[in-house]
């Protein structure tokens, strides 16, 4: 028995020191990544229903893995939190967005990019500071930047939430709680959260238009969002029975593959072109 058990906690020390060697071997790459600019921003639109018009773009990292090929961020923000490179990803985010808005701004298609802060970075004393220093470094209008916080990481210090989102106001960007309805509000704390939209989490979106319970749930965060005066942005709206359900409770903008899966720059491009009918 004795020597079993001592194989097993043999065992259970190897796989815990391969679970370890795996997580640094990640965030080895991603150092390398940043360094080899293996990493892209894909553009999902946010859209009016049910026209599709485009009223503003999310931006979502990529990476592209010169074996894996392009890798979705599930599969390396943990590890950036994790690694402490958390804050280096996203700041290389809003740089990429602020040069690509610059562009889009010459070209006369420009219209608001948001980009995800994650909860660590909301903890960045400068982050305000950041964020503006990189608008006036590319000579772009802070209206055309968004940034959006999940509820979950703006409640974790609800009071230093609302001084960061201040700040982050003052410089003329717009914020969004994101994956709404997945954290635990408290409606004091988020009436006094300075912020613009509030998109509702996928996975309630993904049970509408059939009579279930996230109808009720979903009814309920337009309904709160509109006491407080934020707008509503639905994410993953996929059908039209969704769309149908949504235009009926009051929600006007959405974002999803029914209108537009994240694509690369180039190709958003093109869209915002025909979309101005240049
Ligand atoms: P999120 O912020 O909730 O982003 C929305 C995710 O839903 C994206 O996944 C998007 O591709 C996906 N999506 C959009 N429409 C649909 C739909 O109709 N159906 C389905 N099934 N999915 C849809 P993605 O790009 O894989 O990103 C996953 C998460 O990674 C994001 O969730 C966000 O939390 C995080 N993330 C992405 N980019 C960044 C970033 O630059 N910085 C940080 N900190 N986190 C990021
Ligand atoms: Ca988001
Ligand atoms: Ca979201
Ligand atoms: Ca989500």
């Amino acid at each position: 028995r004795a020597k079993r058990g001592r194989l097993g906690h043999a065992f259970y020390h190897q796989g815990e020191e391969e679970a370890v060697a795996r997580r640094l071997t990640l965030e080895e790459a991603l150092r390398r990544a940043f360094a080899a600019d293996e990493l892209e921003l894909h553009y999902q639109p946010r859209v009016e229903m049910p026209a599709g018009r485009i009223r503003s773009l999310e931006a979502l990292v990529r990476w592209r893995h010169p074996e894996r090929g392009l890798v979705p961020p599930g599969e390396f923000i943990t590890a950036a939190e994790e690694g402490g490179l958390i804050g280096e990803l996203d700041r290389w985010v809003r740089e990429a967005a602020c040069r690509q808005l610059a562009r889009w701004q010459g070209e006369g298609i420009a219209v608001p990019v948001a980009v995800n802060v994650s909860a660590v970075e909301l903890r960045n004393e400068g982050l305000a500071e950041s964020i503006g220093e990189a608008l006036r470094r590319h000579g772009v209008a802070g209206r055309l930047l968004e940034v959006e916080i999940t509820e979950s990481a703006a409640m974790e210090d609800p009071e230093r939430s609302v001084t960061v989102l201040g700040a982050i106001k003052a410089e003329g960007v717009a914020v969004s709680i994101d994956d709404f309805g997945t954290g635990y509000s408290s409606l004091s704390y988020l009436k006094r959260l300075p912020a613009d939209h509030l998109k509702i989490d996928r996975s309630f979106v993904a049970g509408l238009g059939g009579g279930g319970a996230d109808e009720d749930i979903v009814r309920a965060i337009i309904a709160v969002a509109g006491s407080l005066g934020l707008e509503v942005i639905a994410e993953g709206v996929e059908t039209e029975a969704q769309e149908r359900f949504l235009l009926e409770a009051g929600c006007r903008l959405a974002q999803g593959y029914r209108y537009g899966r994240p694509v690369p720059a180039a190709e958003m491009a093109r869209l915002l072109r025909a979309a101005r009918g240049a």
